[in-house]
């Protein structure tokens, strides 16, 4: 059977760390700043050696897209960003590389970031996005990141939401409502949610209300659970809320494991939240094989050389054994 599935976070610019960077098991904070000091230092071609890494595991795995948050700061500059552009460009008949120009450090370490970003949208990114969690004022930050998208067109504008899992770090909320206001509906994804697992359950059920009312959509990473809860995804899928899947970071200081297989994901996910039944199972696997909803990356989709073809056939199959697909490859004229 044909399959091909999509990876809507990744963190491809500092994936697969090389030679002298390893992991090293510290402290969250620690390895962050092992990340920015590594960001300092990784020329374009490192980044692009890495980040191919990363691609030709998922392009092996049967990924034929993969949406890409490209660190954009005083630290890489606008080098990750040049690097996964080049690399867009090589892949095309294999992946399609969406490009999102990411501010992950924040206005508050690094305010040139603004003008960065707003450069990285003139280079021809797909989209913009930020992190609610990193700046003191979180509620400002997703504010100038809306202006920011608003100053250029673009396709998406995502956030790492609600990050840490604390309840006392909780911009779901206002994030959907802005996401309303500025009827921005499935443009906009918040990434995570993880909070929204840990606020009284009152709470959660209107916030998820207000998150199915604005349309934007919800990206989970089950990776994520190593550290914190993973959202509520049935309640947010029950509301109508579209779900989309991501391997989030890969091999890096974040996270030494991760294959780029989509099916390894969401069996993770299917383990943490019991998606046992069948109609679970196929919901889930619906997930890592939606298209994103824009007409010109369903062109593009058109002009992929890839098949991949599986033999087991069910979708229970194919989630307990996540297995290696069979790929063979048209000749493009
Ligand atoms: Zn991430």
């Amino acid at each position: 059977m044909i399959r091909k599935w999509f990876n809507y976070h990744a963190h491809l610019d500092k994936g697969f760390l090389i030679p002298p960077y390893k992991y090293k098991d510290a402290a969250a904070p620690k390895r962050a700043e092992w990340t920015r000091e590594a960001k300092i230092h990784m020329t374009k071609e490192e980044i692009k050696k890495s980040a191919s890494l990363a691609l030709e595991k998922m392009h092996q795995f049967g990924t034929v897209y993969v949406r890409t948050h490209v660190d954009v700061d005083s630290l890489f500059e606008l080098r990750a960003v040049e690097a996964l552009l080049e690399l867009k460009e090589q892949w095309k008949e294999k992946i399609i590389i969406d490009i999102i120009a990411f501010n992950q450090e924040g206005f508050d370490r690094f305010p040139e970031t603004e003008v960065l970003l707003k450069e990285a949208l003139k280079l021809g990114v797909n989209g913009i996005g930020g992190h609610t969690s990193i700046d003191k004022n979180g509620k400002e930050h997703i504010d100038k990141i809306f202006q920011i998208a608003e100053s250029s067109y673009c396709d998406w504008i995502e956030f790492h939401t609600d990050e840490t899992g604390r309840e006392d770090d909780f911009l779901l909320p206002y994030l959907a409502n802005e996401v309303t206001n500025r009827q921005l509906k499935d443009k906009v994804t918040a990434i995570h949610c993880c909070s929204l697992a840990n606020v009284d359950e009152v709470l959660a059920q209107k916030t998820i209300e207000e998150v199915a009312l604005s349309e934007m959509t919800v990206t989970t990473c089950p990776t994520a659970i190593a550290t914190r809860k993973l959202t509520r995804v049935k309640d947010l899928a029950n509301a109508g809320v579209t779900i989309q899947l991501g391997s989030d970071n890969l091999r890096d200081y974040f996270n030494p494991l991760g294959s780029g297989n989509m099916l390894q994901y969401a069996q993770l996910l299917a383990y943490v939240q019991r998606f046992y039944e069948l109609e679970d199972i196929n919901q889930l696997i619906s997930w890592i094989e939606a298209k994103p909803e824009n007409e010109r990356v369903q062109k593009q989709l058109e002009k992929l050389s890839g098949q991949f073809e599986y033999p087991l056939y069910t979708n229970s199959e194919l989630l307990a054994e996540a297995p290696h697909p069979k790929i063979s490859h048209l000749n493009l004229i």
